[in-house]
């Protein structure tokens, strides 16, 4: 079967590998893969990277020459938007939240790679944030005054046109799984702005992964089950037309834990024992809590997920570095 998506560009390197984890199989008791979608490219990888394939494909099919986005100061989407934007020729605005824009974060992280790709950085409050449909808008004439065309993309890239690269990973995750392909598996991944979890539905909803027991479930790192449900539902009917889709939609909620982009100690310890167990770096804000999520599910129920679990790797790594010290404290060990 063919799936019929939207115009695309190519700016991720995929398919990107599914590695069975062997160590942490056998200490958790399932088999642990992981799709390693931290790998779709150095400086421009993770998950925003596949949904702006579709992004950038129609802004410029509009004849944008400037792209507008919005996130966390950390935020890997604005450091994926800019560095994306800055290969195809474009110009890039990203709007940093903040705590006090007169008072910026250090140069760091993504900050850093935001500045060499030549962004042009806008800090905004989180009261601001909260209007940044606004602020989009004024920044979009702003841009329009100095001569150029903007083109905004919603935060995270969560949309009904970004999310159609996560179907394009639901169809490599399906011919990866085709040597076994009636393992009962879930597909799990860390869930902010809803764009990935739409994309796996929709994906799961088109290669019929309910007929060979494949699911896909969802761990929220911010708000709740009912808003996510809702979000996605919204996203998902943007892109098809299926009033059951609902029904497909699986938050696990419970490990937002302090908050958006807050760690916990015993977060933090699985991040620190996954590198040191599989050489494989999570996130604080994202994959580090999923994974977290995770294991703590199957320590409740080892059946919980089917007898495979895809972990989709999220990306993120340059937001682990601004965390140093809440790792391993000032001095280290
Ligand atoms: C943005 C992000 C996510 C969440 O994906 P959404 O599509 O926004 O839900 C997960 N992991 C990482 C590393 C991210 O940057």
């Amino acid at each position: 079967m063919t799936i019929e998506y939207p115009a695309r560009i190519e700016l991720a390197r995929t398919p990107t590998p599914l590695e069975k984890l062997a160590r942490t199989s056998a200490a958790l008791g399932v088999e642990v893969w992981i799709k390693r979608d931290d790998l779709t490219g150095a400086e421009l990888s993770g998950n925003k990277i596949r949904k702006l394939e579709f992004l950038f494909a129609d802004a410029m099919a509009r004849g944008a020459d400037t792209v507008i986005t919005g996130g966390g100061e950390q935020s890997n989407h604005c450091r994926a938007t800019a560095l994306a934007a800055t290969r195809l020729g474009l110009r890039s605005v990203v709007l940093l939240r903040t705590a006090d824009p007169g008072n910026p974060p250090t140069t760091r992280g993504n900050i850093l790679l935001d500045r060499l790709a030549g962004a042009e950085i806008v800090w905004i409050s989180p009261d601001e944030w909260q209007r940044r449909g606004e602020i989009f808008v004024r920044e979009a004439e702003r841009v329009k005054k100095a001569g150029h065309k903007a083109y905004v993309i919603p935060e995270g890239g969560s949309n009904a046109i970004g999310s159609w690269g996560y179907v394009v990973c639901a169809e490599e995750i399906d011919a990866q799984l085709a040597a076994r392909p009636d393992v009962p598996t879930t597909v799990i991944h860390a869930c902010g702005s809803g764009g990935t979890a739409a994309g796996l539905v929709i994906g799961a909803r088109e290669l019929s992964w309910s007929d060979r027991n494949i699911r896909v479930a969802s761990v929220n790192v911010c708000d709740d089950r009912d808003y996510f449900v809702d979000v996605i539902g919204r996203i998902c009917r943007g892109m098809r037309d299926d009033p059951e889709i609902e029904g497909e939609i699986d938050i696990v909620d419970g490990y937002v834990g302090d908050g958006y982009a807050r760690s916990r100690p015993q977060e933090l310890e699985q991040l620190v024992a996954m590198a040191r167990r599989e050489a494989v770096i999570l996130d604080p804000v994202y994959t580090g809590k999923a994974w977290f999520g995770l294991v703590s599910e199957l320590a409740k129920d080892r059946e919980r997920f089917g007898q495979r679990v895809v972990f989709v790797h999220t990306g993120g790594i340059f937001g682990l570095f601004p965390a140093a010290e809440r790792i391993f404290g000032s001095g280290g060990s």
